[in-house]
């Protein structure tokens, strides 16, 4: 598509080869063209590189919306993910300029020794569970478990009910199934998780990695820091969970949104537990896409297909709140619509990052004495 057709759709900027359209997407340069994946149509692709006067205006994302579309990414991390023409303002390096993040994050980094590392995907996968959460979610979940392999450190997230045998163990069969689909050559060898009256303390789970065999490593008792990698894991994600939560003013009904939310952002964020690099890169081989992501509960208008249209001057878009991602896709947001009350999922949406619906919440000062004491030994992922 040429320039002029992409201006009259977008407002585009250029620089340093990168081109950037107003809804957020980033084209790179390769071969003289601009690529794009875009956040809901088909690739677009400009094959010019000559700006014109409007794209000189156009607005761009200030590195304080980059900061909360990521989860309330560090902003010295957030420098590292994205090329200077995708952000309007030089960020703060190394310093917390959000109030959230001061209210949310951890307070001190520690610094620890660095564990044996595995050499391929899946060696080992790290397991712990976090509940039960008070209150439940608006679905009557109390209960979320991570499973993190080592070598990328790249999240799956399952959200549970109870904390029963049965629960756990199907949703053990269906990560197992979806690693052995999507990565063959990298079977599971070892599963480590805490030994507490555990979850995975059970003869149907012990007798799912016999069968498989896959060897199982719980920590000894009272030594449940060698579970280190999971206890820490939950502690970033429900950090991050927390301050999507406080930054929105949304109820703590939805904090399974949030955990979903801080798990995907999560896999697109540099770690520093591998190289820097981000979990999805280091498992999948390529740089995540960032151009879909867009502020936790801003404002996102589902537009409505014209064969559901109620007449001629019928509704076209329905206003929605913006609750995050489906993994592994870049086109699908979640949304919850107040009127029905129910989350849906779509993929023709406008944003309004601008706007968030409804109050401010201030956060319950216990519960976040309680998470500051979980957080006070985190140290950077
Ligand atoms: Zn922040």
């Amino acid at each position: 598509m040429l320039v002029s057709q992409l201006s009259k759709m977008y407002q585009i900027t250029f620089k340093n080869s990168v081109c950037l359209l107003d809804n957020g997407n980033l084209g790179s340069l390769t071969g003289g063209i601009y690529r794009f994946v875009p956040t809901r149509s088909k690739p677009v692709v400009v094959n010019s590189i000559v700006p014109s006067a409007q794209a000189k205006s156009a607005i761009m994302p200030s590195i304080d919306l980059w900061h909360q579309r990521l989860g309330h990414l560090s902003y010295q991390t957030l420098s590292t993910l994205l090329p200077p023409a995708a952000y309007s303002r030089s960020p703060v390096t190394g310093s917390l300029s959000c109030n959230m993040c001061i209210k949310a994050k951890r307070q001190r980094r520690v610094e620890r020794k660095p564990a044996q590392r595995t050499t391929h995907p899946f060696e080992l996968l790290h397991s712990d569970l976090c509940g039960p959460i008070s209150p439940e979610s608006a679905s009557g979940l109390r209960y979320f478990i991570l499973y993190i392999d080592d070598f990328s450190r790249f999240i799956r997230v399952y959200f549970l009910r109870t904390k029963s045998a049965v629960e756990v163990v199907s949703v053990f069969q269906e990560l197992k199934a979806r690693v052995e689909k999507r990565f063959p050559d990298y079977p599971m060898i070892r599963f480590r998780c805490d030994n507490g009256k555990g979850e995975y303390d059970n003869s149907l789970f012990r007798g799912i990695l016999r069968v498989s065999c896959i060897s199982f490593e719980p920590s000894p008792p009272y030594t449940q820091h060698k579970n280190g990698v999971s206890e820490r894991m939950i502690c970033t994600i429900v950090t991050k969970a927390r301050a999507l939560i406080l930054d929105s003013g949304l109820s703590d009904e939805f904090w399974a949104e949030a955990v979903n939310t801080a798990v995907y952002l999560h896999a697109r964020s540099p770690s520093r537990a591998v190289d820097s690099l981000t979990p999805y890169e280091k498992l999948f081989g390529v740089k995540p896409e960032l151009g879909h992501l867009r502020r936790f509960r801003c404002t996102a208008y589902n537009l409505i297909p014209k064969a559901q249209r109620e007449g001629k001057f019928g509704e076209r878009a329905k206003k929605c709140v913006f609750l995050g991602y489906v993994h592994e896709t870049v086109k699908i947001w979640r949304l919850w619509d107040p009127q029905s009350n129910r989350v849906i999922q779509a993929s023709d949406v406008r944003f309004v990052e601008a706007e968030i619906m409804g109050e401010r919440r201030v956060g319950n000062e216990e519960e976040l004495e309680i998470l500051k004491s979980c957080i006070s030994d985190l140290y950077m992922y």
